[in-house]
């Protein structure tokens, strides 16, 4: 099979997964987290700085890549994986929920989703079946399925509706999709309703994705609230497939969703924060603009294997940021992909010693989170 999770051990007392997603591309360790490639870039990294960070799979935004450069000139230049020069397996998304975000300019009907481009005006018509054609043409190593995401809180009748339309979507894209070498991930859909999600995931686990995704969530909820429909979506799921937690999140929502057999992440955090000055760490975020590190000498975090830690001070990286110097923006952005990376390295081998309660009480403790 050109597509296979293997799951190696399932921790007894959390229900998080440590596994292998094996691709054409290459295999991926599991829980893992991929940086977000929005415009065919993880913003301001080399792709040898992202490989080095320790990702093994990236995201492209299909919304973003079909509008521009769009889809016959990224298949002109041999593919996502050429065009990026990324020689490892590319998840992407199916432009829905970059649409369904800009709100006041789209029109949904049962047969697709109508929107203007940002870039140039143009009305887009974008079905489940183009949706998967653009993914085909991009040449991603999984392609998403076309969702119906609605803005929490919504209606229950509205969160109904767009969920069994999500299913009927799904189905859509399963049947039009043609390339061999190609994955499709479902997406749950239910809104913050138990049941509505315990079905989605039902019926879309017996048509036979490749890999489940946990969608609609990080929207704005609690977090409490979104660990409690992953927590009580992932049970639904099939054991022998990936599941993928959409645009989530924060470090603490990471480990808390693996501990509810979440197994691939991906989200903007890393590098946006990094990019407005953020630095993640154990303990907790660094807002290195702040007068207090004008004269540090100590690097951001003293573990940290990236650039940013191993060759420079808190007091040089404020300096950049001051100055409005790019390289500021580029070693945050380096040293919060290591941190999220080493995060789940970590998580993988607490799962591997049966100690991933401990792993997420000590990283907590740390971030300050009871
Ligand atoms: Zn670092």
């Amino acid at each position: 099979m050109t597509f296979r999770y293997e799951l190696l051990r399932t921790d007894p007392s959390t229900g998080a997964r440590r596994g292998t997603f094996h691709t054409p591309h290459g295999p991926v360790q599991t829980p893992g987290f991929m940086p977000v490639g929005t415009q065919g870039t993880v913003k301001g990294l080399t792709i040898d700085q992202v490989a080095g960070t320790g990702a093994e799979m990236i995201l492209g935004n299909t919304y973003h890549l079909a509008l521009r450069p769009g889809p016959e000139t990224v298949r002109a230049l041999g593919g996502l994986h050429a065009m990026f020069g990324w020689e490892g397996p590319i998840l992407t998304d199916s432009g829905g929920f970059q649409i369904f975000s800009l709100k006041d300019i789209n029109k949904i009907t049962e047969h697709s989703v109508v929107f203007r481009s940002h870039i140039d005006g143009a009305i887009i018509d974008l079905t489940p079946e183009r949706s998967i054609e653009i993914q085909e043409a991009l040449g991603s190593d999984v392609a998403m399925v076309l969702d119906h995401v609605v803005a929490l809180p919504a209606e229950p009748d509205e969160v109904q509706m767009a969920m069994e339309r999500s299913i009927r979507w799904a189905e859509r894209c399963l049947n039009a999709a043609g390339r061999s070498d190609q994955a499709r991930f479902a997406i749950v859909q239910g809104g913050l309703d138990v049941p509505l999600r315990v079905q989605c995931a039902r019926e879309l686990s017996s048509m036979g994705f490749e890999g489940y995704a946990v969608g609609g969530l990080s929207v704005g909820e609690a977090p409490a609230e979104m660990y409690r429909i992953t927590g009580a979506t992932t049970p639904e799921l099939p054991t022998d497939k990936p599941r993928y937690l959409m645009g989530v999140g924060r470090p603490v929502d990471l480990l808390e969703s693996v501990m509810r057999g979440i197994d691939l992440f991906d989200c903007v955090m890393p590098t946006r924060n990094g990019r407005n000055g953020l630095a993640f760490t154990d303990l907790g975020p660094i807002k290195i603009r702040n007068a207090k590190h004008r004269h540090a000498t100590e690097p951001l975090e003293p573990e940290c294997p990236c650039l940013a830690c191993t060759r420079h001070t808190r007091g040089y990286l404020r300096h950049l940021f001051i100055a409005g110097e790019m390289l500021g923006p580029i070693l945050m952005s380096l040293h919060n992909l290591t941190y999220y990376q080493r995060l789940m390295q970590g998580a993988r081998e607490a799962i591997e010693a049966g100690t991933l309660a401990e792993y997420v009480a000590e990283k907590k403790r740390g971030w300050g989170i009871s």
